[in-house]
């Protein structure tokens, strides 16, 4: 598999163009202000009266109504939530992009799943960073870049590739490495890293093993830093050197107790599960649960949120971070500004 880098871009092809990036959440305040750093024109396309119209102008950037960015602009990148993608596309962005410019997408499952079906004279494709956004501006900011993925689904002008990689760049995944995918691999492995490890799988495995030991009663103090606070010393090993790096870091004894009741625990079953949530995102069961969800008003999305609040782990986790003030100062979010 090729893996892109600076070298390998031209980001003279976006030098004298217009990049309209539409919403200001955690893509998109990433995405305008890598863009404004790398020295490509970006506009910000937001509707009126939103809480993003502040942030975005407070940042310094070039501030409109979604409408007027789409009209001037040569590329167009929907930085929106996915659920609201589809109708703002057909009602906003749609009729007011010029003919033969570059529509773009951070992930492929409005595409993918049919929500937007885009106009033939248009090049369609995507710029997926592989991080949060927020993580993204930071990294970007440091020197660095997260990977990325770009893909096309619509290429018009024969250039649309290079053009995603320029855009990649910019935002600085070149730094790190850019794959080319297509959108239903984005979209599928996408979803299902999300649900099944990154946040589904993660969330479950801290809160049951919280649980158990609440339950068992022992302190909630202690169950926090030992299945919340230590995970993140835990992945940074991995993350810098794989798992063998973490393994050299750990004690023997926690190494032996990982081989041992690791399998105890992600067991066939688990696996058997992840097969069967592979499947319900292949075929469209997961996305269309995901927009009727978001047609009904977004019942679970809000009832979820607030059981999680309420959960001891939440509660006592608040408490203890306040006496690491470091953590808040090298915070990611600011909810104020991004
Ligand atoms: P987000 O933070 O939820 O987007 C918030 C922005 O969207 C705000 O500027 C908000 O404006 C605007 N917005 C919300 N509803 C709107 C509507 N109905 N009409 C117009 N504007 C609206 O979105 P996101 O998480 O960055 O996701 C953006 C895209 O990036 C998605 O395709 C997502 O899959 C992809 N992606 C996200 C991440 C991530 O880290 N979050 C990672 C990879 C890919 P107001 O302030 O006016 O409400
Ligand atoms: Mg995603």
């Amino acid at each position: 598999m090729k893996v892109f880098y600076d070298k390998d871009a031209d980001m003279s092809l976006l030098r004298d163009q217009q990049v309209a990036v539409i919403g200001y959440g955690s893509q998109g305040h990433a995405h305008a202000l890598n863009l404004k750093d790398s020295g490509i024109n970006v506009v910000v396309g937001l509707r009126e009266g939103g809480e993003s119209w502040q942030k975005a102008a407070s940042a310094g950037l070039e501030v409109t109504t979604m409408e007027k960015a789409a009209a001037a602009a040569d590329l167009v990148i929907l930085l929106i939530p996915d659920e609201t993608i589809g109708r703002v596309y057909r009602e906003v962005i749609e009729p007011a992009m010029r003919e033969g410019t570059t529509l773009a997408f951070a992930h492929g499952f409005n595409i993918h799943y049919g929500q937007v079906i885009p106009r033939k004279d248009l090049d369609v494709v995507m710029i997926a960073p592989k991080a949060p956004g927020h993580t993204v501006r930071a990294t970007y900011r440091e020197g660095g870049g997260v990977p990325g993925l770009i893909a096309v689904a619509q290429d018009k002008s024969g250039r649309a590739r290079d053009v995603a990689l320029a855009y990649a760049t910019a935002i600085g995944c070149g730094r790190s490495g850019v794959i080319e995918t297509n959108f239903r691999e984005e979209t599928e492995t996408d979803l299902f890293g999300e649900q099944a490890v990154l946040c589904g799988g993660t969330v479950e495995l801290i809160k049951a093993g919280f649980d158990t030991l609440v339950e068992a009663g022992y302190a909630p103090e202690m169950a926090y830093f030992e299945c919340l606070h230590e995970l993140k010393l835990i992945v940074d090993l991995i993350y810098e050197g794989g798992i063998g790096t973490m393994n050299y870091g750990i004690s023997n004894n926690a190494e032996f107790g990982e081989y041992l009741t690791g399998p105890r625990i992600v067991t066939h079953d688990t696996r058997a599960a992840m097969k069967a949530v592979l499947e319900s995102i292949q075929t469209g069961e997961y996305a269309k649960s995901f927009i009727l969800e978001s047609q009904a008003g977004g019942p679970t999305l809000q009832s979820r949120r607030r059981l999680t609040a309420a959960h001891p782990i939440e509660v006592v986790g608040a408490k203890l971070r306040d006496m690491m003030p470091w953590i808040r100062k090298a915070a990611l979010v600011d909810k104020a500004r991004n």
